[in-house]
């Protein structure tokens, strides 16, 4: 056992020592699986390491779970709660699976080989080269879209990544104590603490919610000189938020949201980012000036460079400027041998953690049934299909709202019982008892101590 060749005595080392997993085999073919996010570590859950050599580059040695992304920029849960190291994922059983912490800069799908660079600060002698692979697995997910708006690189915060979380609360504190600052001019302290978030999706919602219930839960307790100048307004270019829940889950959120004081600016569009204020063009056509304390940009996805760089190395059969194109059985169109799942591509679905998880277990069930077949066993590869399993969001107040496919017809539902499922959802959704562990945790925590407000 592990703990017989000296690897420590935890329960987690158990059988999750390379030592005891099946070394590299060069007779096998291998898979090299771009990122470490939802469609990847799905993907690396189900693969039979038996058939493939498989490798992972990612720039993220960790897996994020972002569904609980916005709680993490008011500290009702942890940053570290949801994350998981991605070795616990590559280095499960017998799986034995190479990881390298790197970006993929370029794909040659010519000589079948990917340049990665390590793009992290500390680096060796070595940090570029190109590996070769057999089969390419692309999941790299989206950039943040600014639609090429000057100003929101540099001023607004976006709300993807662990560091974009660790940002906002950062600054979100910063904003309160400036605020708060002896003998602070009263515009700039409704400034200061006016939160604006660009983006009336769900990741939008979810933000203004959590930073609702920061202030009512803990801000308005230890700033109660503040608690009547705080202020949250949404701003969304299209005539409604949520666009993907029923029309009574939407009126139910803008109520919810109107009772709890945050203020929806509907057919609204960015026009200017400047440090302090933005620059809108309002439903009647007039161009106002809002001035802001943080500012969270959430308006979607746009394609990486390499997502770019890929599409135009095969431009013929990449004709979509909004990802890459695959066919039903997740083939990249005009290269053959790589696959894309997720964020990354172009599809019908939406890009959610649903659909990428969904195609990163169908795609190693294509990849275990090529195996089969070249056993000479008698196996049939089948197109992808989705299954909606419905749609979450959490809208504050302990409320949340549920659009759920049921016996052939939808229900939608929202308030606290919601909520209560809300939450069993996706704790049992996380991909490892450690996070839900840590998550349930981080909530009690904050239910009795209340949120941490330091810096
Ligand atoms: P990601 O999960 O983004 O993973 C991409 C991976 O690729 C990352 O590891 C990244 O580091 C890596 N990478 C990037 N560039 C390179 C490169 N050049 N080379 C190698 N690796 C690279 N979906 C839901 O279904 N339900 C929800 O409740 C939900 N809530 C969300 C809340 C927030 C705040 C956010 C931001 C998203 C939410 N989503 C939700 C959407 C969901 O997170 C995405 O659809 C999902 O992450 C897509 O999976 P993916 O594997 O395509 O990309
Ligand atoms: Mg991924
Ligand atoms: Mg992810
Ligand atoms: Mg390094
Ligand atoms: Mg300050």
């Amino acid at each position: 056992t592990v703990g017989a060749i000296g690897y420590g005595s935890y329960e987690i080392y158990n059988k999750r020592h390379p030592l005891e997993q099946k070394p590299f085999d060069p007779k096998k073919r291998t898979v090299v699986v771009l990122g470490s996010g939802w469609g990847a570590v799905s993907f690396l859950k189900s693969i039979n390491t038996d058939d493939y050599n498989v490798m992972v580059v990612s720039p993220r040695n960790y897996f994020l779970f972002t569904p609980l992304l916005p709680s993490c920029t008011v500290g009702t849960i942890e940053l570290r709660s949801i994350m998981e190291p991605i070795r616990f994922i590559t280095q499960h059983k017998t799986r034995n699976v190479k990881f390298y912490e790197s970006e993929c800069t370029d794909i040659d799908p010519e000589s079948k080989t990917i340049s990665i660079t390590d793009v992290s600060d500390i680096k060796g002698s070595v940090s570029n080269t190109t590996i070769p692979y057999d089969y390419l697995v692309m999941a790299i997910g989206a950039d943040n879209q600014t639609f090429g708006m000057a100003g929101v690189r540099e001023y607004a915060c976006f709300l993807k990544e662990v560091w974009d979380a660790q940002k906002i609360r950062t600054r979100l504190m910063d904003c309160v104590e400036s605020a708060g600052f002896a003998k602070q001019a009263p515009e700039e302290v409704d400034r200061l603490l006016h939160m604006v978030v660009v983006g009336g999706g769900p990741t939008g919602v979810e933000y203004a919610a959590e930073l609702h219930d920061f202030l009512k839960d803990d801000l308005e307790v230890w700033y109660p000189e503040l608690a009547d100048k705080f202020k949250i307004t949404l701003v969304e270019a299209l005539p409604n938020v949520l666009p993907m829940f029923s029309s009574q889950l939407i009126q139910y959120t803008e109520s919810t949201f109107k009772q709890n004081k945050i203020e929806v600016l509907t057919k609204t569009m960015v026009k200017e980012v400047a440090d302090k204020e933005i620059k809108v063009m309002d439903a009647n056509k007039n161009l106002v000036s809002i001035p802001y304390g943080l500012l969270v940009w959430a308006t979607g996805n746009c394609p990486r460079p390499l997502t770019r760089k890929l599409m135009a190395r095969v431009k013929e059969a990449q004709t979509s400027p909004r990802g890459i194109l695959v066919d039903d059985y997740m083939r990249v169109a005009g290269a053959p041998d790589i696959y894309a799942i997720g964020d990354c591509t172009f599809s019908k679905y939406a890009p959610t953690a649903q659909v990428a998880t969904q195609q990163g277990l169908y795609l190693a069930s294509v990849f275990e049934n090529l195996a089969r077949m070249e056993d000479g066993q008698n196996k049939k590869i089948t197109p992808f299909e989705y299954s909606h399993q419905g749609s979450l969001a959490y809208i504050g107040s302990d409320k949340a709202i549920a659009d759920l496919p049921f016996l052939n017809g939808n229900v939608s539902v929202g308030g606290v019982a919601t909520y209560v499922f809300w939450r069993s959802v996706y704790i049992s959704n996380m991909f490892s008892f450690r996070n839900r562990f840590l998550v349930v945790g981080d909530w009690m925590k904050s239910k009795v101590f209340g949120r941490d407000v330091s810096r």
